[in-house]
């Protein structure tokens, strides 16, 4: 069961007190997506993943985090209209400012995931357009991590999923059709990858679809 709990938070910014749901524990049922997005119940549960200040605009894993960005810099035009990208989920919106901050602050780390989370809000509302727009700088993160981190196959192998549901497809398999993988899974994962892409496939697939 997911356990929301509600609790007053000090926005590190403002100071403004307000209430924030968050979850005390969570159950995964079923196999994840190939880009690590977990199943039910976590998949149910973004929306605290992530708070919001209602009244600066900031946006944290916990609003007593601290920053470097200012309340000037959070009334930006930017920030507060998202680069003018016309999400279609406020869930969306407040992970891409999530990415904003975090990129401000040069968090390549969070960056990356509050990209992909944005992406897999922009998903739940058929926002495709922007799903891929947001996969795009997750994977510009991504590189940023993987070069400059120790080998780390699980980053690589989530990389062949953004590289195929951002439909570079050529890229991909010119990238992994030669690499060799520490665990059969992985293989797989990644032989899997490059057959959808030589379809042109840009679905979303779980680590059970490779399993069949
Ligand atoms: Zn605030």
């Amino acid at each position: 069961m997911s356990v929301p709990h509600t609790i007053s938070v000090k926005c590190s910014v403002c100071g403004k007190s307000s209430k924030q749901t968050i979850l005390l524990s969570s159950n995964r049922f079923g196999a994840p997506d190939l880009d690590l997005r977990p199943p039910q119940m976590m998949r149910g549960t973004m929306r605290w993943w992530i708070q919001e200040c209602p009244r600066c605009g900031y946006v944290a894993k916990s609003l007593d985090d601290k920053t470097n960005v200012t309340s000037k810099w959070l009334q930006s035009a930017e920030y507060r209209a998202c680069n003018d990208i016309d999400f279609s989920s406020s869930l969306a919106k407040r992970f891409y400012r999530h990415y904003l901050i975090s990129e401000k602050q040069r968090n390549v780390n969070d960056a990356f995931y509050a990209a992909l989370h944005a992406a897999w809000a922009c998903d739940d509302t058929g926002d495709t357009e922007n799903a891929v727009r947001c996969r795009t700088l997750a994977l510009n993160e991504l590189e940023k991590m993987i070069a400059s981190g120790p080998s780390n196959e699980d980053f690589l192998v989530l990389k062949a999923d953004l590289l195929r549901r951002t439909g570079a497809f050529d890229a991909l398999i010119e990238e992994y059709q030669n690499k060799a993988f520490s665990s059969d899974l992985l293989n797989r994962i990644i032989a899997f990858q490059i057959a959808k892409a030589k379809l042109g496939d840009t679905a979303c697939y779980t680590v059970a679809d490779v399993e069949e």
